[in-house]
């Protein structure tokens, strides 16, 4: 058996675990086992890539190591979990632009090779042999491929990112013939495509994979641009879906059999996770892509009746100590406040005192998908008492305290009630058919959608000011001394 033969069937061993991880990550209790069975398989395909006689640099390997190995030990250290979207939202830029480099260098390395045998050309035609510049066309078309989906993967998610942090702002940016000028880069870069797959070397298939790589990287910004940040947790995950097929594209364009399965893999499963989002919001794909949403948001969010009661934690713990049935609504103030370590305590306190405790967890709450699912995970809530949104919805009028902790979008009734709205159709967790509703926020901040939120002001719900954390911690404390 020879290396090559050696290496695709280690390959496939890679692909193999790399299906079985994932299909694992499906379930809270074998997820820690399929993430470390993925980055086996995906430490198989690494070290074996290095046997691949195309290796042409271990020194430079090593390098790259080093300096990566830092930048994420680095990052891992100083990186916030509330800030985590971001950072993925990076990832998946870098992801896009290694396509894009891979591409680009595979195209200068086949054209310095067809320089130095062009000058062959002459002498071998004069002698009948017919010698092959350029790459295959079906080569160039791939490299096409993984130098446009990188190149809008990389600009589209460091747009991403300046949004999600704030650098940039999160509303949808439009500007008269907007879709016109999209519409006319896309048929460009389909344009240069088509005439580099066509003509692969010499001056004018640079032109074109110059030109090709401008394009997307400008088709990238001006693709996100028009997306309101409400919408961010959808484009983040398409690009993530992006930046699978950009190094799938790039596995072809290298013959890296592992790296088309990998591609494929988080292509698909990004592509899954879009689709849930989207439902999740009750919007279709292009919906969120091309309508602005968000823009109109300022003129929409006045129509606000009713007045903020609030409470106190020792009120709050007479209305807690005679309930039966508390479900916790969690979302990004939890985060931002870090509170998930207390809020078990609580709900710990509360099953002791004989009521029944769930937690709801909104598809998008916080600010990335599982976010809640990840900090519940973290403070040990078991996971039976996890209920989705759907499964927890028709309960809701029997539940005694809903207590809903630093979510504001995911619970307004708004997006089920005013049809003017921009929200309107997001299904929400009805926090508000629940017979008392305890909102614990800081003060009078808006959700991440700037919306204001009438279930704030509805008759059944009292506002529990303050740190999310200091306020369900008062609340324990309630309990301990009573
Ligand atoms: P929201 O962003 O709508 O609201 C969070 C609320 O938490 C704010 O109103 C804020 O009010 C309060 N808050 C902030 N810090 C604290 C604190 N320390 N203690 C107590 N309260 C605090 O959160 P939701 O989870 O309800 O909704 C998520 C939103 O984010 C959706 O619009 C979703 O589309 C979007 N999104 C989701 C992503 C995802 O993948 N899940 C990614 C990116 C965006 P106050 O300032 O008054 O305290």
């Amino acid at each position: 058996m020879d290396t090559q033969m050696l290496i695709n069937l280690a390959y496939i061993a890679a692909s193999v675990i790399f299906i079985f991880g994932i299909k694992m990550l499906g379930s809270a209790t074998t997820a820690r086992k399929g993430n470390r069975l993925s980055a086996l398989g995906m430490l198989i395909a690494v070290v074996v890539t290095l046997f691949d006689h195309h290796i042409v640099s271990f020194q430079l390997i090593i390098i790259g190591l080093i300096v990566g190995s830092i930048i994420g030990l680095i990052a891992a250290k100083i990186v916030k979990m509330t800030s985590m979207p971001e950072l993925v939202a990076l990832f998946n830029g870098f992801g896009g632009l290694a396509s894009l480099l891979v591409g680009w260098a595979e195209y200068q390395r086949v054209a310095a090779a067809s320089a130095s045998v062009e000058s062959l050309t002459d002498a071998a035609n004069s002698v009948g042999m017919d010698i092959a510049v350029g790459m295959s066309s079906f080569t160039a078309a791939v490299t096409a491929l993984a130098i446009l989906i990188g190149g809008i993967t990389f600009t589209g998610s460091v747009y991403a990112w300046g949004k999600l942090s704030g650098k940039l702002s999160g509303r949808p940016t439009l500007f008269n013939g907007q879709k016109a000028v999209n519409a006319a880069i896309a048929a460009l870069i389909i344009v240069c495509g088509v005439v580099f797959a066509l003509h692969t070397s010499g001056g004018l298939a640079t032109t074109m994979v110059l030109l090709l790589i401008v394009l997307s990287l400008v088709l990238g910004i001006l693709a996100v641009m028009p997306i309101g940040g409400g919408d961010m947790p959808v484009v983040i995950s398409l690009l993530n879906s992006f930046s699978g097929l950009a190094a799938s594209a790039a596995g072809f364009v290298i013959a890296n059999n592992v790296l088309i399965v990998a591609g494929c893999l988080v292509g698909a499963s990004g592509l899954i996770l879009t689709v849930i989002m989207c439902k999740a919001m009750n919007r279709t794909l292009s919906n969120v892509l091309f309508s602005g949403f968000g823009a109109t948001v300022q003129a929409a969010s006045g129509k606000t009746e009713g007045e903020l009661k609030p409470i106190s934690a020792e009120d709050a713990y007479y209305v807690l100590e005679a309930a039966r049935s508390v479900v916790f609504i969690p979302g990004y103030g939890m985060a931002v406040a870090q509170a998930q370590h207390a809020v078990k305590e609580l709900g710990e306190l509360l099953e002791n005192n004989g009521a029944e405790v769930r937690y709801a967890i909104h598809p998008v709450a916080g600010r990335m998908p599982g976010h809640m699912n990840v900090l519940l995970a973290e403070a040990d809530v078991p996971y039976e008492q996890l209920v989705e949104m759907d499964d927890v919805n028709p309960t809701m009028g029997m539940v005694d305290v809903a207590i809903v902790i630093g979510a504001n979008d995911v619970v307004n009734p708004a997006a089920a009630e005013d049809t003017s709205s921009p929200i309107y159709g997001m299904p929400i967790i009805n926090a508000h058919e629940a017979r008392t509703v305890f909102c614990l926020k800081r003060g009078k901040g808006a959700g991440f959608s700037g919306l204001e939120n009438v279930l704030f002001l509805r008759p059944n719900a009292r506002m529990l000011y303050g740190d999310a954390k200091a306020s369900i911690t008062s609340l324990v404390t309630q309990f301990k001394e009573s």
